[in-house]
């Protein structure tokens, strides 16, 4: 028997009153695109954020794309990202035609180091863009601090970090805008594709939906090239029963989260690091390890693990036009050489989470 690095389906197991009853309830109400699932949701999701306006999108990488292109990002401009984030940060800045801009993270926190966003900043920047990766907020005060005096944009990569605290205060209107993915596996997953935009702006978040809407805010007008992608109401209306467990299933990983610090402390690895202004949510435990694939194949078997990301953005064929070879971020050669997710999720059992923590403390066993 293997601990799986996830399950989705036990999430859906313990709600499937309300989701069977949510998703007949779209069913019946004739409305298959926008109406009031939608905005009910959206109601919800900005409320939970502390943000004064949520869009739906159609998927996290959207959100990205959709909240850049409102602020006025396109070609020629240069957008700056951490060097071992998602691809999918990246190719959200390539497809509004500006180029986005490595910057190497913080070796311990994993996010984006303030310390060096300023020696990236040419005439052509527009924005900056960091991950609050692994469901860890990312050290937003100075960035916002930077992004002021340069003149810059805010948008964060919250795909990982629903619920997230950073200061206090949950993510979801620090910067300018912040994009969110519900992709089935996030901590607020839907049952299929689904992303939104928040925001604190009104006219922003009015560009966004007109931007995922053709382009279009009265209907057979279209003002710019847009795109569509809307939150599907199936999806909203499983993301609100799923939204209100949010804050319990945050609550099930952190506790996962305090065993696997506590039990693997004298094992040697690389536990992850939270500044003290952190409130993460653990969207994945991600230790760090020399010998990780040595790790990774005496646990394959009886515990699943995988690798967020084996290959950094810089060396990914995609972006071979960017020139980068090895050694141009080893800061993120370094952590994509290291790093190893463990199994966590609100339904893992306190049995599997005693297989994973005897299995990396047993070195070896039948
Ligand atoms: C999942 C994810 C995305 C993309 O979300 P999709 O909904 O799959 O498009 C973007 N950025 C990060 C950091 C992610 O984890």
């Amino acid at each position: 028997m293997t601990v799986p690095i996830l399950e989705l389906y036990p999430a859906y197991e313990e709600l499937r009153d309300e989701i069977d009853a949510a998703m007949l309830r779209v069913a019946e109400s004739g409305w298959y695109i926008g109406g009031p699932e939608v905005e009910a949701f959206e109601e919800a999701y900005a409320h939970y954020c502390g943000a004064g306006h949520c869009v739906g999108v159609g998927n996290g990488l959207d959100a990205l794309h959709l909240a850049l292109r409102a602020l006025g990002v396109g070609p020629g401009d240069e957008v700056i990202v951490a060097s071992n984030s998602y691809i999918a940060t990246l190719l959200a800045v390539s497809m509004t035609g500006a180029t986005p801009v490595l910057v190497e993270p913080d070796a311990a926190t994993h996010n984006l180091d303030p310390s060096r966003i300023e020696a990236a900043i040419t005439g052509r920047t527009k924005a900056l863009l960091p991950t609050h990766l692994y469901g860890q907020p990312a050290d937003l005060d100075p960035m916002l601090d930077i992004a002021r005096r340069h003149g810059l944009r805010l948008v964060e990569d919250a795909a990982q970090a629903h619920g997230a605290r950073y200061k206090g205060r949950r993510v979801g209107s620090h910067g300018d805008a912040v994009a969110w993915s519900f992709y089935p596996s996030k901590n607020l997953g839907a049952m299929g594709d689904a992303g939104a935009v928040t925001t604190n702006d009104r006219e922003l978040a009015t560009r966004v939906r007109m931007l995922g809407n053709y382009g279009s805010s009265t209907r057979y007008v279209n003002e710019v090239k847009g795109v569509n992608s809307r939150l599907d109401p199936l999806q909203a209306a499983i993301l609100r029963v799923k939204l209100s467990r949010l804050d319990e299933w945050n609550g099930r990983r952190r506790a996962v989260a305090s065993t696997y610090t506590a039990e693997l402390a004298a094992t040697g690895l690389a536990l992850p690091f939270v500044p003290n202004w952190a409130d993460p949510v653990w969207h994945l435990y991600v230790v760090q390890a020399p010998d990780r694939d040595e790790l990774q194949a005496r646990l394959d078997g009886k515990v699943q693990t995988q690798i967020h990301y084996r290959i950094p953005p810089h060396l990914q064929g995609a972006y071979s036009e960017l020139g980068f070879t090895p050694g141009s971020f080893p800061v993120a050669e370094r952590l994509a050489n290291r790093v190893l997710s463990l199994p966590i999720g609100p339904h893992l059992s306190q049995a599997d989470v005693d297989l994973v923590i005897r299995a990396i403390t047993r070195r070896s066993s039948p």
